[in-house]
């Protein structure tokens, strides 16, 4: 790999630690350090304060860095990822507990899955169907190895994972009977209410996920069948499964960073929620402005992902980004009053796939470029 002091400004790399904030070169990601830190302190504290443990989820910032820094600043006991290959890089980068909070079905992937232990990891995997179960435990008795399974209970979300009740105890104790595994809990996240604008809504919603786990865990411990995790649980809901005295261990991913769309949910007295800052920023600048209510800037479609609405600029209320394509993005300015060279900071519509379109973090902090962490698990999607 090639040294950091060798890589070239501008073609390799965004910026290098030492350099004045000014002069990074865009579009790329900057991630403001002090923010980003107190976001994740102050996470492991409601986690610690609500006496459950925090899984952060490295899917939405993929990477190695920034999740030792949550174990180290927020005590997060371990990372979710979506991908076996993303796994793998939080594996090899030295995490030492990972949950796969997906199901794994591919015999290629199930035999990588089964490797992993080997890079002295503890491998969790989600299941959902009782003929998984035999693929998962011939891979691991063929590797010498032993991976642990949550039973995955679809509580409202619509996707992945079973009924809860009894279709869940049935894979528990199919999983417990077979050979190199080990029935480690439940995996329940409900991902369909986690954006809802009003705080009732989404109570409303994980009352009913929390009352399903609850119910099947009764079932589970009837037939002597203990869950050590119970896990689910994210941005907009945290505070509802760690205060459930069901759940024990929280997913939170999108705290850390935040996004526009994120900051259009409400706590429960109806104010937009403030729990979290800012941390991550598309660096952008104007490139353009030959309308005289328009500038054009260099970061569009292929910086950012607009599938939860488009970005808008950090702390400017006479600017507004209102369009982009490919490589260009418009900002409406009625005044005039951005310069060609102007940088803007874009906080993005959605955190994790825009995390995903590129190579590097910026870590900034008083004006500096402070670190560069590669987006390690870019484009692991397999
Ligand atoms: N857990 C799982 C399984 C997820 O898929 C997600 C995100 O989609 C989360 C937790 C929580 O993420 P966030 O905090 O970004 O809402
Ligand atoms: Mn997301």
């Amino acid at each position: 790999m090639t040294a950091i002091n060798d890589l070239e400004v501008g073609f390799d790399v965004p910026a290098v630690p030492g350099m004045d904030e000014a002069d990074i070169q865009t579009p790329c990601l900057v991630v403001d350090l002090d923010a980003l830190e107190r976001n994740i302190i102050k996470m492991g504290k409601i986690a610690k304060d609500m006496g459950v443990r925090h899984r952060v989820h490295g899917k939405m910032h993929k990477s190695v860095d920034i999740a030792l820094l949550q174990e180290k600043l927020g005590d997060s006991c371990g990372v979710c990822c979506q991908k076996v290959s993303e796994a793998e890089v939080f594996a090899r980068g030295g995490i030492k507990d990972v949950l796969v909070s997906n199901q794994v079905r591919d015999p290629k992937k199930i035999e990588r899955l089964a490797k992993m232990p080997k890079l002295g990891a503890r491998v969790i995997v989600c299941v959902d169907d009782i003929d998984n179960v035999a693929d998962l435990s011939a891979a691991a008795v063929k590797e010498g190895t032993q991976l642990e399974c949550l039973v995955e209970i679809d509580c409202g979300a619509g996707r992945c994972g079973v009924q809860a009740g009894q279709p869940v105890v049935d894979i528990a104790k199919a999983i417990e009977a077979a050979e190199n595994l080990k029935y480690a809990g439940i995996q329940a996240y409900q991902g369909a209410m986690q954006h809802m604008e009003h705080f009732a809504d989404r109570k409303e919603k994980t009352a009913i996920a929390i009352e399903m786990v609850a119910s099947t865990i009764e079932m589970l411990k009837a037939e002597g069948i203990e869950s050590d995790i119970v896990g689910g649980g994210g941005t907009g809901s945290y505070y509802f499964e760690g205060a459930s005295n069901v759940f024990n261990e929280l997913q939170c991913g999108s705290y850390a960073f935040m996004d526009a769309d994120y900051q259009t949910i409400r706590d429960e007295s109806g104010e937009k929620i403030t729990d979290f800052e800012n941390s991550l920023f598309i660096l952008t600048s104007v490139m353009s402005h030959t309308k005289a209510d328009k500038a054009i800037v260099d970061a569009g479609l292929k910086a950012q992902s607009v599938d939860s609405g488009l970005p808008y600029v950090f702390g400017r209320d006479d600017v507004e980004y209102i369009k982009c394509s490919d490589e260009h993005g418009i900002v409406a300015d009625a005044n005039g009053v951005l310069k060609i060279n102007e940088k803007l900071k874009l906080v993005p519509g959605h955190c994790d796939p825009t995390c995903n379109v590129h190579d590097y973090y910026v870590g900034v902090r008083n004006g500096k470029v402070e670190t560069l962490w590669p987006v390690s698990a870019r484009g692991k999607a397999y």
